[in-house]
């Protein structure tokens, strides 16, 4: 790419110029001066055959006159000898002889230069057009002395047209040489602008390709010169550059994995509230698709009054603002949100901080639950113990038949207290995983065996049946044999509680891919369908059931200890009707 503006023809193009005037210049001066030398030689030469034949032309001359023979003859036998025209002039200029043309028809000579000259200094010489000869010609002449008389110039004449056609050889010769050289030059001149700009050309290259970002471009260094220390430096700023970038990006997606993994959401603003990121956390929390959200304002963003006042506020005093607010995205979501102005020149704009405390917040109300609860439940027998107590202390002491009723009454309350702090220390010990599983692989039929045994004596005082449902291919699962005896004596109690007699109830088990499930079925009064969420948590009953005593944390226990075997409990019900509680075991590995 030979671009006039490149730096290659910046170089080359006043060299170029400059050999091309030089040479022009020296070619255009040496012709001249081969010109001007070769016709001074001629002069020279032509003067010095003139002189020659001066010596004893006048001689000649003066016998001719006297012998009235022609002077013409005379002239053109020298020149035949010199090889020239020959004119002999007399002092007035008239011609007396003449070699080449007829001299009655030319005219007085008188005032031609080099007689002229001739006359004043005794030779002269001139180089002038001649028409009778229709060329350039040289004339000499020298003037005779007086034994010439009357002839007193003797002049000698050539034609130029032979010199000339040597002299245009000549200068043929030096300007094709010229032109060679100049050929040569300019070559030369663009090889060497070529070789001195090339490491420039591929500086230009890798520069080009460092600003296309590909950074790993280097060129090696060849020279010591400016050229080759450019290259250094340029090679240690790619260096740099690249050093700098892979830190960049090292520190940006450290950032921006700490972002995509932490909970709490958090987005970027700009000056006006326009969303230019957003974390995964902030688009689950605030309920928007990621992708939507970069470009809408944070107002639109966020839909809420309280959130907008807060972000408004933010804005307006630049100062920090926080708010806890409760948002309704059909769950009820508890958020804090922090809204900073941030100051970085480069990006100014807001940062904000969506903290999702809606898990914590039912935590806190599930511990509060938890208290009042404890608390109600320990009320009611601590209040008719203290009255059993009052009634004692106010006489019954005395009638010992009033005295032991009392008595039985208090040991009642006083067992339903210890079963409620039993069964809460056993709740939180499971809980707590401090009570020790002991899994091993346990056939179906020990685990229902023992409980179905057991209750069967309280079944039928109860009137109802109690059955068994086995198929024979169950494979043993994998479980603390005890513990899942312990559920199903709970929900055969529950069971044998809410089945008016003459009902029946069924345990039965399946398998089910990886797992067996087992299932009690009852007959009973079954369980309202707005109760069936809650029945799993603790201190739960069911209105109709808080005279029939029990604690209401039976089943919360059960799903402590199903879920420790990871398992599931759930419930099936028709009010009415009866209800069904199942719960699956895994199958024990390795064993069928
Ligand atoms: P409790 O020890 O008081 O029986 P549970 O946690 O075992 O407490 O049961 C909680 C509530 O679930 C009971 O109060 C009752 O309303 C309901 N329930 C449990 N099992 C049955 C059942 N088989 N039929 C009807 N309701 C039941």
């Amino acid at each position: 790419m030979l671009h006039y503006r490149s730096i290659r023809m910046r170089i080359a193009i006043p060299f170029v110029l400059l050999i091309v005037v030089a040479t022009a210049g020296l070619a255009l001066y040496l012709s001249h001066y081969f010109r001007e030398a070769y016709l001074e030689t001629l002069e020279t030469r032509l003067l010095a055959d003139l002189r020659v034949v001066g010596d004893y032309l006048p001689a000649q001359l003066a016998a001719d006159v006297s012998g009235g023979s022609d002077l013409d003859a005379t002239a053109r036998h020298y020149s035949s000898l010199l090889d020239a025209r020959v004119t002999f002039i007399a002092a007035d200029g008239v011609v007396l002889g003449e070699s080449d043309h007829d001299r009655t028809t030319m005219e007085n000579h008188l005032y031609r230069p080099e007689i002229q000259q001739a006359l004043d200094q005794g030779s002269g010489s001139s180089i002038r057009y001649s028409v009778t000869a229709r060329t350039e010609v040289i004339y000499v002449a020298i003037a005779l002395d007086e034994t010439a008389a009357p002839v007193r110039i003797a002049r000698l004449a050539l034609p130029l047209a032979e010199v000339q056609a040597e002299l245009a050889r000549l200068n043929r010769t030096i300007f094709s040489t010229a032109a060679i050289a100049v050929t040569f030059a300019i070559a030369l001149a663009l090889l060497i602008a070529s070789r001195t700009t090339s490491p420039v050309r591929q500086l230009k290259v890798m520069a080009q390709q460092v600003a296309a970002g590909n950074l790993d471009a280097r060129l090696l260094p060849t020279t010591q010169d400016e050229v080759g220390q450019l290259t250094r430096a340029f090679n240690i700023m790619a260096e740099n550059l690249q050093d700098k970038l892979n830190a960049l990006t090292t520190e940006q997606s450290r950032s921006s994995s700490i972002l995509d993994h932490m909970a709490d959401g958090v987005l970027v603003l700009d000056l006006d509230g326009v969303v230019q990121m957003l974390n995964p956390a902030a688009a689950r929390i605030l309920a928007v698709t990621p992708e939507a959200a970069p470009g809408s304002t944070f107002s639109a963003l966020v839909r809420h009054h309280r959130l907008i006042e807060l972000w408004l506020r933010c804005q307006r005093s630049q100062q920090e603002q926080q708010e806890a607010v409760e948002i309704d995205h059909g769950k009820g979501t508890f958020l804090q949100v922090i809204i900073t102005p941030q100051q970085t020149p480069s990006a100014p704009g807001y940062l904000v901080i969506v903290q999702d405390l809606t898990r914590i917040r039912r935590l806190e109300t599930i511990r509060r639950d938890f208290i009042s609860n404890v608390s109600h439940e320990l009320r009611t027998p601590l209040a008719s113990l203290s009255a059993l107590v009052e009634t004692l202390q106010d006489g019954a002491l005395e009638d010992p038949t009033m005295a032991q009723r009392f008595l039985s009454h208090m040991e009642r309350e006083l067992a339903a207290m210890t079963q409620i702090v039993e069964e809460l220390l056993e709740l939180s010990r499971i809980e707590s995983n401090r009570a020790p599983f002991f899994m091993q692989s346990t056939p179906i039929a020990t685990l229902i065996s023992v409980p179905v045994e057991r209750m069967l004596p309280q079944a039928s005082r109860a009137g109802l049946s109690l059955a068994t449902e086995l198929p024979d291919s169950l494979p043993p699962v994998l479980a603390d044999a005890e513990r899942i005896q312990q559920v199903l004596i709970n929900l055969l109690h529950n069971a044998i509680k809410f089945t008016p007699a003459g009902g029946a109830i069924t345990v039965s088990a399946r398998g089910a891919a990886d797992k067996v499930i087992i299932a009690v079925r009852d007959t009973g009064v079954g369980i309202a369908e707005e109760e069936l969420s809650r029945i799993f948590e603790r201190f739960y009953k069911a209105d109709r059931a808080r005279s029939s005593g029990g604690t209401g944390l039976g089943l919360a226990i059960a799903k402590h200890i199903i879920q420790a075997h990871r398992g599931q409990i759930w419930v099936e019900s028709v009010e009415g009707r009866g209800s069904t509680f199942y719960f699956s075991l895994p199958v024990a590995q390795g064993i069928s």
